[in-house]
């Protein structure tokens, strides 16, 4: 028999009717046969409201009780869906992340995966039940539990269907698939049937919010390929794996939006090896991704530095900048803003030239300022007001002629 690891996300499981309409296609897997895992997220909202209730005591609440209120969410979830399986006749077990041994090492609101044993799942499988697991959680060495980010539960997924093994990992979700961009902004834009994981890791790490990033990249690294699909029909999703055959020669796949992004600058920095590399660390070491970087050439001895960082992250990035300025070095830290980051995205980008002169033309025809630049192998992102993100993604998607 071969196993399946199906997940659905918050809005699939958001109240109870969408928990019993769920159950029911749960059912149907495990009636053709398969051995089901099915991992879950909180119901849609849920995670948002534990942690405005938390932010109400605390501005700044301590992670680790972060961590055991988050995780109620999905632990909700996991109780109700099994009780919705009983109710249609399926023996259904549930379990929590640290039963089935997601083992965890880092700093909490967003510790690693080091480890999944998988608990007593196969014992379970072989019984003949469901099994269904709260995503987005596991536990340290000190025994505490622990979560993965912000849409951690599309982690453990991936996670547990490369552990089990499993014939297929499917990624049940509100939207039909991966898109060449996002649908709400490009309305001529379209569902892709395959794509590999660089180009699914870039699209997601630039604001296509159909999956985790941390997820895509485990994924990836891992070799663990699953499809993205939508919970609310039954059309195919969208394939993600390691290799695509493509009929043509594209040279752009998709365009994605970042909204979140907020640009810090810093000015009057000492112009020596280090000063930078300093920031950065400081960056690091408080857990803050940063994204675009610029760096003007230096006047009279100082630089400027401008890096874009996501917004949930800003807090934590200024609060730790100012103390590093305080102490260690000179440097200021001027205003923050937001910004929106539009990036096409594309393998073909490797061996054909002229993406970016394209990609720049077709903005500046569009009277849109270029704020920040970036680019990877397989990536151009630009950095533009946020009030022109959308018309810039629109121009973007179709410059490259995705519709
Ligand atoms: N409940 C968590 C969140 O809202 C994890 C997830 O949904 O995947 O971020
Ligand atoms: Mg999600």
């Amino acid at each position: 028999m071969s196993i399946v690891v199906q997940k659905y996300g918050g809005t699939s499981v958001a109240d109870v009717d969408r928990i019993k309409r769920i159950a029911k296609r749960v059912k149907k897997s495990w009636k053709d046969g398969h051995q089901v895992v099915v991992v879950v997220s909180a119901r849609a909202g849920v995670t948002n409201q534990l942690i405005e209730r938390a932010n109400a005591i605390l501005k700044n609440p301590t992670e680790r009780e972060m961590d055991v209120l988050m995780t109620c969410g999905e632990q909700e979830t996991i109780a109700l869906l099994a009780l919705a399986l009983h109710a249609l006749d399926v023996p259904a077990v549930s379990r929590t992340g640290w039963q089935v041994e997601i083992l965890t090492e880092g700093i909490h609101t967003k510790s690693r995966i080091r480890e999944v044993k998988c608990g007593d799942i196969r014992k379970q499988l072989r019984a003949g039940k469901v099994v269904v697991v709260a995503g987005f959680q596991g536990i340290n060495d000190e025994g505490d539990v622990t979560t993965f980010g912000r849409g951690g539960s599309d982690l453990s997924a991936i996670a547990l269907a490369g552990a089990l093994r499993a014939r297929n990992c499917q990624i049940f979700t509100d939207v039909e698939g991966v898109f060449t961009a996002d649908p709400r902004i490009v309305p001529d834009a379209r569902k892709i049937t395959a794509i590999n994981y660089e180009e699914m890791l870039e699209l997601a790490s630039s604001g296509s919010k159909v999956m985790q990033t941390r997820a895509v990249e485990f994924a990836q690294k891992h070799n663990i390929s699953f499809e993205v699909r939508s919970s609310f029909s039954n059309k195919s999703g969208t394939i993600v794996k390691k290799k695509v055959k493509s009929l043509e020669d594209t040279l752009v796949s998709g365009v994605a939006i970042d909204k979140n992004q907020v640009r810090l600058s810093i000015t009057e920095l000492p112009d020596r090896p280090g000063a930078a590399a300093a920031i950065f660390k400081v960056m690091s070491e408080s857990g803050v991704v940063v994204d675009m970087i610029v760096q003007n050439v230096a006047r009279n001895g100082k630089a400027n530095l401008t890096f874009t960082v996501p917004s949930e992250d800003a807090f934590r990035a200024e609060k730790a900048l100012k103390e590093h300025f305080k102490e260690k070095t000179s440097g200021k830290l001027g205003k923050s803003t937001n910004i929106a980051k539009v990036s096409v995205v594309g393998v073909g980008m490797r061996s054909h030239s002229g993406v970016a002169s394209k990609f720049f033309e077709a903005l500046a025809n569009a009277g849109i300022n270029m704020l920040m630049i970036s680019t990877s192998e397989i990536k151009i992102s630009v950095g533009v007001d946020p009030d022109q993100g959308d018309d810039a993604t629109r121009v973007a998607h179709q410059a490259f002629d995705l519709g």
